[in-house]
């Protein structure tokens, strides 16, 4: 059976979309560590009380330190798996815009038509 080339097929392309998946993991965690330790820093600022015994001024240095290592983290993790090219903000890319491998199947892609 001959299938039509529409979307992502192969072993290869199983690989790229299972690496690309876990980049994606890497990026929502950080992405939660970063809005978790940001809310405690803005509470803790704004209620000035020592969370955890420590001083809102901890918090908030930590809170910049982590916005700069997801800064760092997308900048440098979040790229295509196929040819490291930037995927751009969102965390769902359809495909990349740099090598234009396509990370969904076609019939994926266009829902309710
Ligand atoms: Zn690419």
């Amino acid at each position: 059976m001959q299938d039509v080339p529409t979307g992502p097929v192969g072993e290869d392309a199983d690989r790229i979309i299972s690496v690309l998946k876990r980049r994606r993991t890497v990026q929502i965690v950080g992405l939660v560590i970063l809005v978790v330790f940001t809310a405690v820093a803005i509470l803790s600022r704004l209620a000035d009380y020592p969370v955890l015994g420590l001083p809102s001024s901890f918090w908030v240095a930590l809170a910049v330190g982590l916005l700069i290592a997801k800064l760092l983290l997308n900048i440098l993790g979040w790229r295509c798996p196929k040819c490291g090219g930037r995927l751009g903000s969102g965390y769902s890319p359809k495909y990349c815009s740099n090598c234009g491998f396509r990370f969904v199947p076609d019939n994926k892609e266009r829902n309710g038509s």
